[in-house]
């Protein structure tokens, strides 16, 4: 459980900001705070302000954001939707979307849960990513997860589609995790 600890330990340092989220700086004005940026990027982070979203689905649940000294009951490891920027002022590429970036899904007692979505490295400069979430893939399949635990109907979730390419693992930060469905060598969708 130590492990688990430390982890949402680092989570509640990256809520505290999320100015990351920000459209990418376009001109040379802004290259300066670009790399700024950059250095609080995370491998992981949570998205408490989402719950809105995932409570109107699942209204029995609620947001366990301080989860220290709480086991789980239940985890699971998928992926949603997003997209990246590279903000290495010396990278030349701006950015890539993603189908694939996994998200860990914990269910405690009392009817709380909590998720963390994990960062991609630029597979050009190797620089962690500036992360947006799609909202609307987020809600879905935490709402569709915790629905299934609770033992509440729920609909077959629609697959994202197909990644262009294999899954790079090495620019996967849920992969180092441990925490990447695309990452295991066995998929358990429907599990
Ligand atoms: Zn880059
Ligand atoms: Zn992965």
């Amino acid at each position: 459980m130590e492990f688990l600890t430390s982890e949402i330990d680092s989570l509640t340092i990256a809520n505290s900001d999320n100015a990351w989220t920000e459209s990418k700086p376009r001109n040379r004005k802004t290259k300066h705070m670009k790399e700024q940026i950059s250095e609080s990027h995370q491998a992981s982070y949570s998205y408490p302000e989402y719950h809105a979203y995932v409570s109107d689905e699942v209204p029995l649940m609620s947001w366990h954001g301080n989860a220290k000294r709480s086991s789980f009951i239940h985890e699971y490891d998928t992926n949603i939707m997003g997209s990246f920027t590279c903000t290495n002022a010396r990278c030349k590429k701006n950015g890539w979307s993603s189908k694939k970036i996994a998200i860990n899904i914990r269910y405690y007692y009392g009817n709380r849960y909590n998720a963390i979505v994990y960062n991609q490295r630029c597979k050009d400069c190797n620089s962690l990513g500036s992360m947006s979430v799609d909202i609307s893939s987020y809600t879905e399949r935490v709402a569709y997860r915790l629905n299934k635990w609770l033992g509440l109907p729920v609909e077959t979730p629609q697959h994202s589609g197909e990644s262009k390419g294999p899954h790079q693992k090495s620019l996967c930060e849920g992969c180092k995790a441990g925490h990447c469905s695309e990452g295991n060598t066995t998929k358990f969708w429907h599990k």
